[in-house]
C-alpha cells in the first residue's frame, strides 16, 4: 500500500494519513487531492508522499480523487506551511489555507472567461471579396483607408480562399449586419471580444449565425481581472536619472553586494523618515531582476501605499502581481495565478502575500517592518515578517527590513550582528527634520478650562499653515465621537453586554449610536437614564469625529477631511481619500495612525497629535513601543518637500521616555531605554513569550482549564527552561460574550516552550477549541 500525508481544512488538525488506491498515481507533494473525513469529502493538500507513521491498513481510508497533477502549491510554499504549523501551533491545515487562493477548494472553475470571436480564413475571403467588388464598382479613386484592410499575417490565408465568384455569391446572401459584423473582424485582426463587439452593434445572434456557416469562431478564453485598473492605482515610471545622495549610494552597493552573494542573509536598513528608502528597494529589485529571481516587497496596506504601489508598476509594467486582502476573490484568484505560472517577476502584497507562490525568489523587502498589521490576529497567528525572514532561509535569498522606527526585536537582532545593518540617518536633498514641540496639557487646561481638544499653540499653527497654503495633518488615535456615556444623577454608564469595555459613541444621522469596538454590538443611546429615567446623559472623552468637529468651527473655510475606520468603510474611500489630499483638494486630514503611515505629501507642513498618550494606557508590555513608534513616524509626515516641517505633540505626560524620545527623534536613546525596561521585566526580546488565553461560558470554567493546564505543563518549566506567569483574569476579561483567563510562558529556548504547551493541549482534545495560543504576541491583552 501506499500512503500520503495530506492537510485538511479542519481547524488544529494535524496531517492525515490517507491511502493511495491502485488505480491512482501517487499524488505529488503541493497536489490538491480529495480525501473523505467523517461523512464529508473534502480538498485537502498533499504535504508529503510518505506518511508520517505506519497507519493501520484496516482504519485508513483511500484517496477519492486526484486533483491535480503537478503542485498546485509549489513544494517551498507546502514547506513554509508546515513551518508555519509547527512554529505557531495552529493546524496544518489553517496554514495551507493562507496560501491557498480563493476557489482552490472548490470544484468549479474560479477563472473568469469571455467569448472571444475570431473571423476565419472563408470570412476574411468574403470581406476580400467585398473590397474588390467596391473597388471596381467605385474605380480607383477609393480612398484606400474606406477598403477592408487587412493584417499582414492573415494575407496567405486568402490564398486558401475558394472561387472569388462563389464569395460574392455567399457574401450577397449575408444581411448588412452580418457583413458588418464581418468587416469589423477583418479589420481588427485579432480575435475580439463579444462585449466589446455588442457596443460596436454586434449582437450575440448575428455571431452565432456567422458561426454556423463557418466564418467566424467563438471560444471561451481566460480573462485576468486587473485590479490596478479597478482602483485606478496609477503608475509612475521611476526617475531614472534621479542621483541617489551618497548615503541612498552607500546603502545600495552595501546590499547590492548582498544580493550577489545569492544566498540568505537578513539586513536593516535603518533610515529616517523620508531619508528615501523606497528607491533603494527600487534598484535593489530591479538588480534581482537582472539576476534572474523574483521579489516579494511587503507592505503594511496596499491603499496606504499608493505612491510606492505606482513607482514599482511603473518600473516592472506588466510583470507585477498584486496580492491583498481588499481585493475581490476573482481578482485575488487571477493574480495568484499569474503567479503560479510565472508571469511576473514582482509581487506587491500585504502580510499574506508572504506566501505567494514564486519559485525563484531572489529578495523579500518588509517595508515598515515594525507594522503591526504583519501579525495576524486568528489562526495561524503568524508574524508576516518572521515567516518572510524563514521562506529566505529556505530559499536563499536576501531579506530586507525596512523603517524609521525598528522593532525592538530587529534592532536587538541588528545590534547583535545576527543581521547586517544599513544605515540612512538623513533625508534626502538635506532637508531637516520636522523640529517637534510638546504642548503639556495639564497647563492647558488649568488655564483654559478641562474641555479643551485642541491647545492654542496647535490652533495658532494650524491657521498659520491655512494661511500659506499648505497643509496639516491631525492625528487622533481614537475613533468615534465621544469615548463613553454616562448619566449625571446615578453615574450609570454604557458598558458593551458582551465585553469588558464601555460603548464607543459615534454621530448617527438621527441621535447618536453607541458601539463596541470589539463585538460590534451597537445601540442608540437614550433620551433618558435606563437606571434612574434622569435626562441628564453626558457624552464623555473625545475621539476623530469631535477633532474633525471642533476644526470645522474654528476653521469654516479649511476643507478637512477624516481618515479612521469608520470613514473608511466603503471600498476605495480610504484611496479616494488620499488621493484628495494628496492633490490639495483638502487642507487638513484628521485622522488614526492610518495617517501616521508611510505617506509622503510633500505640502504638509504640520503635523499635530491632540493626545500623544493614547496608547500609554494599555496594560501592554509593547505600549512605549507602540507609542514611540506612532510618534515618531506621524513627525516624520511633516517637511518631506521644499518647506520645512514641524510637529505640535499635546499630551498629559510630557516626561514619559516614549514621548520625550520621540519628540528628539531619538531611536537609538529609546531602544536602550525600552531594553532595559524589558530586561527587567523579562519581556522581549530578551525572553521569549507564548500568551496562551482559554476562554469560557463562564469565569470559573475559564479558569479551572487554565489552571489544569499550567498544572500540567509545571513539570517542564525545570527541563524546557520556561516559567509560567498565571493563569489570571485577561485585561479584556470578557470578549464577545466569553469570559478569558490567560498566562504566559517565558523561556529562551522557543521550540522547548512550544513542545511542552504542544503536548498538554495535544492531550486535551476536548478543550483545544477554546484555548487560543499566540506564540510571539504583539499585544497581552
Ligand atoms: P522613506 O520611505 O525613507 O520615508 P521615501 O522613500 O518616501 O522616504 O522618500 C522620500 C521622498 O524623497 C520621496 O518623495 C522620494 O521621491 C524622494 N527621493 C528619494 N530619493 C531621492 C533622491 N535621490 N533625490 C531626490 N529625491 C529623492
Ligand atoms: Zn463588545
Amino acid at each position: 500500500m501506499r500512503f500520503v500525508s495530506v492537510a485538511v481544512p479542519v481547524p488544529f488538525l494535524d496531517r492525515l494519513t490517507y491511502n493511495v488506491p491502485d488505480h491512482l498515481e501517487l499524488p505529488v507533494v503541493g497536489a490538491r487531492v480529495r480525501v473523505p473525513i467523517g461523512s464529508r469529502t473534502v480538498t485537502g493538500c498533499v504535504v508529503q508522499q510518505t506518511a508520517d507513521a505506519s497507519p493501520d491498513p484496516d482504519t485508513v481510508k483511500d484517496i477519492v480523487e486526484i486533483v491535480d497533477r503537478e503542485p498546485f502549491l509549489p513544494a517551498g510554499v507546502v514547506k513554509l506551511c508546515e513551518w508555519v504549523a509547527d512554529y505557531y501551533l495552529s493546524g496544518i491545515g489553517d496554514a495551507i489555507a493562507v496560501a491557498m487562493p480563493p476557489g482552490a477548494r472548490s470544484q468549479a472553475s474560479s477563472f473568469k472567461t469571455r467569448q472571444v470571436a475570431t473571423i476565419t480564413a472563408h470570412g476574411l475571403a468574403l470581406t476580400h471579396a467585398l473590397g474588390e467588388a467596391l473597388s471596381r464598382a467605385l474605380g480607383p479613386a477609393l480612398p484606400p483607408a474606406l477598403g477592408p484592410t487587412l493584417p499582414p499575417a492573415l494575407g496567405p490565408a486568402l490564398g486558401e480562399a475558394s472561387g472569388p465568384a462563389r464569395d460574392a455569391a455567399q457574401r450577397r446572401a449575408l444581411t448588412s449586419k452580418q457583413r458588418d459584423a464581418l468587416d469589423i473582424l477583418a479589420a481588427a485582426g485579432v480575435g475580439l471580444p463579444v462585449g466589446e463587439l455588442r457596443d460596436r452593434g454586434v449582437t450575440r445572434d448575428v455571431l452565432a449565425r456567422l458561426a454556423s456557416r463557418g466564418l467566424v469562431t467563438l471560444r471561451a478564453e481566460a480573462e485576468d481581472r486587473d485590479p490596478f485598473e479597478r482602483a485606478a492605482l496609477p503608475s509612475r515610471r521611476p526617475d531614472i536619472a534621479r542621483e541617489l545622495t551618497s548615503e541612498q549610494r552607500e546603502v545600495f552597493e552595501q546590499l547590492a553586494a548582498l544580493v550577489e552573494t545569492g544566498g540568505f542573509r537578513t539586513a536593516l536598513l535603518h533610515g529616517v523618515t523620508g531619508s528615501g528608502k523606497t528607491e533603494i528597494y527600487l534598484r535593489l529589485a530591479q538588480a534581482v531582476q537582472r539576476a534572474g529571481r523574483q521579489i516579494l516587497l511587503l507592505v503594511p496596506e496596499i491603499a496606504l501605499t499608493p505612491s510606492v504601489t505606482a513607482l514599482f508598476r511603473g518600473a516592472f509594467g506588466d510583470r507585477v502581481a498584486i496580492q491583498h486582502s481588499a481585493l475581490s476573490d476573482g481578482e485575488r484568484h487571477d493574480q495568484w495565478h499569474r503567479i503560479r505560472r510565472g508571469d511576473v517577476d514582482l509581487v506587491i502584497g500585504t502580510r499574506s502575500a508572504v506566501f505567494a507562490p514564486l519559485t525563484r525568489l531572489g529578495l523579500i523587502v518588509v517595508d515598515e517592518e515594525h507594522d503591526t498589521s504583519y501579525k495576524q490576529e486568528e489562526a495561524p497567528r503568524y508574524h508576516g515578517r518572521d515567516v518572510a525572514i524563514v521562506r529566505a532561509t529556505h530559499e536563499g535569498a536576501l531579506v530586507v527590513l525596512g523603517s524609521a522606527t525598528p522593532s525592538m526585536e530587529t534592532y536587538q537582532n541588528a545590534v547583535s550582528g545576527k543581521y547586517t545593518q544599513a544605515t540612512m540617518e538623513r533625508r534626502v536633498l538635506d532637508r531637516p527634520l520636522a523640529a517637534v514641540r510638546i504642548v503639556n496639557m495639564r497647563a492647558e487646561y488649568a488655564e483654559q478650562g478641562p474641555d479643551v481638544i485642541i491647545s492654542r499653540d496647535l490652533a495658532t499653527a494650524v491657521a498659520d499653515r491655512l494661511a500659506r497654503r499648505e497643509q496639516v495633518l491631525v492625528l487622533l488615535n481614537r475613533r468615534g465621537y465621544a469615548t463613553a456615556v454616562f448619566c449625571r444623577q446615578c453615574g450609570d454608564t454604557f458598558e458593551c453586554p458582551n465585553c469588558t469595555i464601555s460603548l464607543t459613541v459615534h454621530r448617527a444621522r438621527n441621535g447618536w449610536r453607541a458601539r463596541c469596538h470589539y463585538c460590534n454590538y451597537s445601540m442608540m443611546v437614550p433620551k433618558a437614564c435606563r437606571k434612574c429615567a434622569a435626562p441628564y446623559l453626558e457624552r464623555a472623552g473625545f475621539g476623530t469625529e469631535k477633532v474633525e468637529e471642533q476644526l470645522a468651527e474654528a476653521f469654516p473655510d479649511a476643507r478637512i477631511g477624516r481618515v479612521d475606520r469608520d470613514s473608511v468603510r466603503r471600498k476605495g474611500a480610504l484611496a479616494s481619500l488620499l488621493g484628495r489630499f494628496a492633490d490639495g483638494e483638502l487642507d487638513i486630514l484628521v485622522g488614526t495612525q492610518m495617517i501616521a503611515k508611510g505617506h509622503d505629501f510633500p505640502r504638509v507642513t504640520l503635523v499635530g497629535v491632540v493626545s500623544a498618550d493614547v496608547g500609554l494606557g494599555l496594560a501592554d508590555f509593547r505600549a512605549a513601543e507602540r507609542t514611540f513608534q506612532l510618534l515618531t513616524q506621524v513627525a516624520g509626515r511633516a517637511g518631506r518637500g521644499e518647506r520645512t516641517g514641524e510637529a505640535i505633540v499635546q499630551t498629559l505626560y510630557p516626561d514619559h521616555y516614549s514621548i520625550q524620545l520621540a519628540c528628539r527623534q531619538d531611536y537609538r536613546a529609546f531602544f536602550e531605554r525600552e531594553l532595559a525596561y524589558r530586561r527587567g521585566m523579562r519581556y522581549p526580546p530578551m525572553v521569549a513569550v507564548i500568551n496562551t488565553v482559554v476562554r469560557g461560558r463562564t469565569f470559573d470554567e475559564a479558569m479551572q482549564t487554565a489552571t489544569e493546564i499550567v498544572r500540567r505543563i509545571e513539570p517542564a518549566t525545570a527541563t524546557a527552561g520556561l516559567t509560567v506567569l498565571g493563569p489570571a483574569p485577561a485585561p479584556l476579561v470578557r470578549l464577545r460574550g466569553e469570559h478569558r483567563v490567560q498566562f504566559l510562558v517565558k523561556g529562551l529556548r522557543r521550540a522547548d516552550m512550544r513542545r511542552a504547551l504542544q503536548a498538554v493541549l495535544a492531550d486535551m482534545p476536548q478543550v483545544r477549541r477554546r484555548v487560543t495560543v499566540d506564540v510571539d504576541p504583539l499585544t497581552v491583552l
